[in-house]
């Protein structure tokens, strides 16, 4: 990732991709403490466009305020700087990183007088769990790992310490032979994906997990909204892992992973076994949206030209 051609957006100034570095010593490194984001461009009717740009600055700077970091700069200066770096990088379509990390002033636990400094860089990235993945579906196990408890860490917060317990998750899946994990809450409810959150849907309803554990995700929302549209009720409610055994279709949602069908849990099939047909219809909606295809959520696009 570091050795490659481009810039990157570094506290203000656009820094070639090479140069974009820090110390050692980097606070952040050492214990985890910063915060970040995923945020995709599509290239969409209009041109390159940034899909809720603006939502995904906004969780940036809450999960900042989780953390007690005060962010130097303004939402317009970071919503900009993600537009700079799609365009500067040439890019059609692509992934944006805006992270915020403490400086190499001091080392220990009392983060106190650090520096906070943010970068946002973006690069091409196709769909993040294989193309196949969401026409086929994927085959999901319930990790060994539980997902964080609320009072552990602050589950609002897209933090990058979190993210130690998502690698744990995925890295067994993957070794275990699984497309990914399912994680569970610290009460065995489902809670939601490494990266993505969890849907189900049965009798016509869709259901998912309350936000107690789970990342408060952006498609998430976007996928609630499009099924009020359709008239498809949304419940959110506990979830066990025997009820995702009998549901007529799940799938996940995450900025990286879009809306990634599963196709099996645990060794069971759920549904028919492949994209079920409400899935298909949201994923669709959801496609629509992001190339601009849609026009009542045009405003769901920030062109970066
Ligand atoms: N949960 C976790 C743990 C995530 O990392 C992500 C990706 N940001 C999501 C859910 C989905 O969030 P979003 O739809 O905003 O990308």
């Amino acid at each position: 990732m570091a050795d490659r051609d481009g810039v990157i957006w570094y506290d203000g100034k656009l820094v070639p991709w090479r140069d974009a570095t820090t110390h050692v010593l980097t606070h952040t490194l050492h214990y985890g403490m910063g915060v970040f984001e995923g945020v995709r461009a599509y290239k969409a009717e209009q041109g390159t466009a940034i899909f809720r740009l603006q939502e995904h600055t906004d969780r940036l700077f809450r999960s900042a305020h989780i953390l007690g970091m005060k962010l130097p700069f303004d939402k317009a200066t970071i919503s900009e700087a993600q537009r700079t770096v799609v365009r500067e990088n040439k890019l059609e379509s692509g992934y944006l990183r805006p992270m915020a990390f403490f400086g190499s002033e001091a080392m220990g636990i009392s983060a106190k007088n650090l520096s906070v400094h943010v970068i946002v860089a973006a690069w091409p990235w196709g769909a993040y769990l294989g193309a196949e993945a969401l026409n086929n579906g994927i085959r999901v196990k319930t990790s060994s790992f539980s997902r964080h408890h609320v009072n552990i860490t602050m589950c609002k917060a897209k933090a990058n310490g979190n993210y130690m317990n998502s690698i744990l998750a995925h890295k067994e899946a993957e070794m275990d032979g699984y497309d990914e994990a399912l994680l569970l809450d610290v009460d065995g409810f489902v809670a939601e994906g490494s990266g993505e959150n969890f849907f189900m849907v049965r009798n016509g309803k869709l259901y998912t997990p309350d936000l107690t554990a789970a990342l408060e995700g952006i498609t998430r929302d976007t996928i609630v909204q499009l099924a009020g549209e359709i008239g498809l009720q949304v419940v959110e409610k506990r979830i066990t892992r025997d009820e995702v055994y009998c549901a007529d279709e799940a799938f996940f949602t995450g900025t990286a992973a879009e809306v990634t069908p599963i196709r099996e849990l645990d060794n069971r099939t759920i549904g028919a076994g492949t994209r079920g047909p409400v899935t298909a219809r949201l994923q669709a909606m959801y496609f629509d949206c992001v190339h601009g295809r849609a026009a009542a959520h045009a405003d769901w696009l920030t062109p970066v030209r």
